[in-house]
C-alpha cells in the first residue's frame, strides 16, 4: 500500500487460526511456549515471541504499530495512560545530578513531576517561555539529560520551532529531545521528522477520541525505546489489552475524525473572532494567531482546540459555562463531543494570577475542545450562551 492512511487502517495483529476480519480481543496475561527450548531462546532474545502482557499483547503491538506508521518512527511503546508514558519517558534516563530544560507551558501533571517529584531525585529543570531557539539553547547546561515541550501548549495555544528545534538536536546529539504531541496528534504534526527522539502522547484523547478508556504511547528510536522497555518490564505500567483494542481501532478513523475537529474548530474561531462579548481568540491556524506561519509550516490543520477569553472575567465565565445547553463542562478534551473548560479554576487553579498569566490564562479564558457535531449547533450554542449572559 503505497498510502499511510490505507496502511493505518490495513495494519493488523497476524490473522489467528479463526481467520477473523477485525482484530480479536486479546486477553490473556501470559502466552505459552511451544517447548521448553522456545522459553529459553525467547527469554534468551533469541527468538521474538510473546511472554507476559506486563511487556506486550497483540493488540497493544497492533496499536504501536500503527501509531509508528503515522509518525514515522522506528518502534514504540504503549502505557496504561498519558501521564505513564509522560513519567517513563523522563524516569527511564534521569539521575541524580540531571537537568532537563522544558517548556513553560506544560501538562498539570507534568509540571507537578517537574516541581515536586523529580528535585527529591536530584534533578532539577529550567522552563522556557518562547519560541527563540537562542533562549532554548541558553537554557541548556552541562548536565542537561533532556529537552522536553508540548506544541500547541495547553491552553494558551502557543507553538515552539519544531524545524529550530530539530537543529539544536543535532548540534547536542547527547540530548534526548521529547515531544508531548497528544494536542497536534500523529496525523497533524509528526515531530520526528523534524529531528525529535521521543513523541509522546495521551491517547485517552483524539486517538481514542470518544472519551472512552485511557492510554498512552511513546514512539521514537529504539535504542531510547528499549531503556524504556526496561522501565516498563519492572515497573509495570502496562495498558489493559482491551483499552489498546478500543484505540487501535479507534485510529482507523482519526484522520477523518481530525480534519472535521479542525474544520469545526476553525469556523468556531472565526466566529468568536468576530462577536462582540469576545476579548481575544487563540487558534493557531486563525491568521491573527500571532504563529500563524509557524503554525501553517508544522501542522498539517490547527487541531481541535479553540481558546478564547471572555468579557467580564471569570464571573461572566462562569455564567457563560452553565449557559451552555448541548456542550458540557467536563475536564477531558479530545472527544467526539464539545467540551467547554475554565483553566483558572481547574486544571489551573493551584498556579499564582502571575504564573498564570505568564501562560495566557486570564480570569475570563476559556478552553473548548471542538467536537464531531455539526458545526452549526455548536456555533449556536456559544452564540446563545454568549447573548444570554452579556
Ligand atoms: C491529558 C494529557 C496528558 C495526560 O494523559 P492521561 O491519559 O490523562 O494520563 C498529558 N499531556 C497532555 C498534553 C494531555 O492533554
Amino acid at each position: 500500500m503505497k498510502n499511510k492512511q490505507s496502511k493505518i487502517i490495513r495494519e493488523q495483529f497476524s490473522r489467528s487460526a479463526s481467520r477473523e476480519h477485525s482484530v480479536p480481543l486479546y486477553l490473556t496475561s501470559s502466552f505459552i511456549f511451544d517447548s521448553a527450548e522456545q522459553g529459553r531462546a525467547i527469554f534468551a532474545d533469541e527468538e521474538e515471541g510473546m511472554v507476559y502482557s506486563r511487556y506486550a499483547n497483540p493488540n497493544t503491538s497492533e496499536f504501536i504499530d500503527r501509531v509508528c506508521t503515522m509518525e514515522d518512527a522506528e518502534t514504540g511503546l504503549s502505557f496504561a495512560s498519558g501521564m505513564a508514558a509522560v513519567f517513563a519517558s523522563f524516569a527511564s534516563f534521569i539521575e541524580n545530578g540531571d537537568h532537563i530544560v522544558s517548556s513553560r507551558a506544560i501538562f498539570g501533571s507534568t509540571h507537578q513531576l517537574l516541581t515536586q517529584l523529580f528535585p527529591r531525585w536530584g534533578v532539577s529543570h529550567t522552563y522556557v517561555d518562547t519560541a527563540n531557539i537562542d533562549e532554548w539553547e541558553n537554557a541548556i547546561q552541562a548536565n542537561t539529560k533532556i529537552v522536553f515541550l508540548e506544541s500547541p501548549s495547553n491552553p494558551g495555544l502557543e507553538l515552539y520551532d519544531l524545524e529550530s528545534l530539530g537543529r539544536l538536536k543535532k548540534k547536542y546529539p547527547h540530548i534526548i529531545f521529547a515531544i508531548d504531541n497528544c494536542f497536534a496528534t500523529p496525523y497533524l504534526q509528526q515531530p520526528i521528522k523534524f529531528g525529535f527522539d521521543l513523541s509522546i502522547h495521551s491517547a485517552t484523547k483524539f486517538m481514542d477520541g470518544q472519551g472512552r478508556v485511557l492510554g498512552g504511547v511513546v514512539v521514537g528510536k529504539k535504542d531510547l525505546l528499549d531503556k524504556i522497555m526496561f522501565f516498563i518490564r519492572h515497573t509495570g505500567p502496562a495498558l489493559s489489552p482491551f483499552n489498546a483494542w478500543v484505540i487501535s481501532k479507534s485510529l482507523e478513523t482519526l484522520g477523518l475524525r481530525m480534519d472535521r475537529h479542525c474544520s469545526n474548530a476553525l469556523a468556531l474561531a472565526i466566529e468568536l473572532e468576530k462577536n462582540e462579548e469576545v476579548v481575544q481568540v487563540k487558534y493557531p491556524f486563525l491568521p491573527s494567531h500571532p504563529q500563524y506561519e509557524l503554525a501553517k509550516k508544522q501542522m498539517k490543520a490547527g487541531g481541535g482546540i479553540v481558546t478564547f477569553e471572555i468579557k467580564g472575567g471569570q464571573e461572566r465565565a462562569f455564567r457563560f459555562i452553565d449557559a451552555l445547553k448541548m456542550i458540557k463542562y467536563t475536564s477531558n478534551l479530545g472527544d467526539s463531543r464539545t467540551i467547554a473548560t475554565h483553566p483558572g479554576s481547574t486544571t489551573h487553579s493551584k498556579l499564582t494570577a502571575e504564573q498564570r498569566e505568564a501562560l495566557g490564562i486570564k480570569p475570563g479564558t476559556i478552553r473548548l475542545s471542538v467536537g464531531l457535531e455539526d458545526q452549526e449547533d455548536i456555533i449556536n450554542d456559544i452564540k446563545q450562551a454568549l447573548e444570554q449572559t452579556k
